[in-house]
């Protein structure tokens, strides 16, 4: 049976699509992320990166652009692209959130 990649499994269309880029070598495995996705998107791999440690792969068919996983990696090594059929698409990126966090935590004068 084909499977409709742009439905959840309540059978409802989805509106917002998802799309994560993981930086794979400086990922360090601590699976944050993994906790964080409701939707089951994101699997440890098989192998290793660079440093050793086994990194984060991304099922972009399944991705609602939530940004969950980017807002709780420490190393802030996802970036979440997001489109809607109306709207702009977003696309959110580790420097974004940085910005958004220094400015919480050093309000400017
Ligand atoms: S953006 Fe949301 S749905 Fe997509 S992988 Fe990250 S936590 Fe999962
Ligand atoms: S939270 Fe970040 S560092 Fe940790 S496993 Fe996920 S992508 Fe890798």
């Amino acid at each position: 049976m084909e499977q409709n990649n742009n439905s959840n499994p309540a059978g409802k269309e989805r509106k917002v699509k998802g799309k994560v880029e993981i930086d794979i070598q400086r990922c360090k495995g601590c699976e944050l992320c993994t906790t964080a996705c409701k939707e089951h998107a994101l699997t440890l791999s098989d192998t290793i990166n660079i440093k050793g440690y086994r990194y984060i792969l991304a099922n972009n068919d399944v991705c609602t652009g939530c940004v969950n996983c980017a807002l709780v990696c420490p190393d802030a090594v996802i970036t979440v692209y997001r489109t809607h059929p109306k709207k702009k698409p977003v696309d959110i990126t580790p420097t974004d959130i940085r910005e958004q966090l220094q400015s919480i935590i050093v309000p400017a004068k």
